[in-house]
C-alpha cells in the first residue's frame, strides 16, 4: 500500500534572516519561514516527521524570534483535524535536533523516536555557535530530553518499514537525516534542513544546490546533495510555504 504524506502547518517564524537559509545570499534581508510537521499514513501506524517549535512565548524569550501560531496551528489542533490521535502515533522521526524540529516530541506518548546517533552526541555538546539552536543553554533542558526514554538511536541509512527509510544527510548538523517515502508512483524525500526551501534545491547561476547558511560541515553537506540527486526522488523542503500549500504528497 502506498504511503501518503501530509504537510501540517504549525506556525510561522517571522523575519528570519535570509542568509541563514540560503548560504551567503540575501545578507540584510529577512523573510517569513513555515514551521511544518509531516504526517505519514498508509502503513501500520501514523508516523510523524519533526514536531515543530515550543510556544510563542518561549520562542520570543529564548530565541528572540516572533512565532505566529494561531490556535488552529497548535500541533494538537492540527493533528485532530488530520484525524490522528497522538497516542496512536507509533514512530516520530526527528530529521535533526534543532529546537524547531523536536520541541513537541513529548506529545506522542507511545512513539519510538528515531534520531541519528551522531545527532544525539552532538546535541549534548555542540560548538558554541550552535548552542542556541540545540537549546543547550544555562537553565534550559533541550526539548528532546523530555522524551529521552523513547529515543532509538540509529546509524546511517535504515529501512524502518516497507516504503519508509531513513537517509543520513550530514552537513547542516552531523546527524541530519532525510525520510524517504514511497508514494503511489514516485518516491519523496523529506529532506529536513539539508533543504530548507525550494530555492535551496533549485540553486542559482552559481550553485546547483544552495546549502543552508547554518551548517557544521560544508564538505559533508555537498556530499549529501549528491546523495539526494542519486536517489532520483521528489525533494520536499522543511520550511517552504509552497509545501504547506501543496498539502499532501501521494
Ligand atoms: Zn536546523
Amino acid at each position: 500500500m502506498a504511503l501518503r504524506i501530509q504537510a501540517l502547518h504549525v506556525g510561522t517564524l517571522k523575519d528570519f534572516p535570509t542568509a541563514a537559509i540560503t548560504y551567503h545570499r540575501g545578507f540584510g534581508e529577512v523573510h517569513d519561514v513555515a514551521m511544518i510537521m509531516f504526517l505519514i499514513t498508509g502503513g501500520d501506524h501514523p508516523v510523524i516527521v519533526d514536531t515543530g517549535t515550543g510556544s510563542v512565548e518561549f520562542t520570543r524569550q529564548h530565541h528572540g524570534y516572533t512565532l505566529v501560531r494561531p490556535p488552529e496551528q497548535e500541533p494538537l489542533a492540527v493533528l485532530e483535524r488530520a484525524g490522528v490521535d497522538p497516542a496512536d502515533v507509533g514512530t516520530v522521526i526527528n530529521t535533526h535536533l534543532h529546537w524547531d524540529h523536536c520541541s513537541n516530541n513529548d506529545l506522542f506518548p507511545n512513539a519510538r523516536i528515531i534520531v541519528q546517533r551522531d545527532e544525539l552526541s552532538y546535541a549534548l555538546d555542540p560548538l558554541e555557535p550552535n548552542l542556541a539552536a540545540f537549546e543547550r543553554l544555562p537553565g534550559l533542558v533541550p526539548p528532546w530530553v523530555r522524551a529521552l526514554d523513547r529515543i532509538t538511536a540509529v546509524r546511517g541509512d535504515v529501512e524502518l518499514a516497507p516504503g519508509l527509510s531513513i537517509v543520513h544527510l550530514p552537513g547542516h548538523t552531523p546527524g541530519s537525516q532525510g525520510v524517504l517515502v514511497q508514494g503511489e508512483e514516485r518516491s519523496y524525500l523529506l529532506a529536513g534542513d539539508c533543504v530548507d526551501s525550494h530555492a535551496n534545491w533549485d540553486g542559482d547561476a552559481k550553485l546547483s544546490h544552495i546549502p543552508s547558511g547554518s551548517f557544521t560541515n560544508l564538505h559533508d553537506y555537498m556530499d549529501s546533495f549528491t546523495k539526494i540527486e542519486d536517489l532520483g526522488c521528489v525533494v520536499i523542503p522543511s520550511h517552504d510555504f509552497a509545501v504547506v500549500e501543496t498539502g499532501e504528497y501521494v
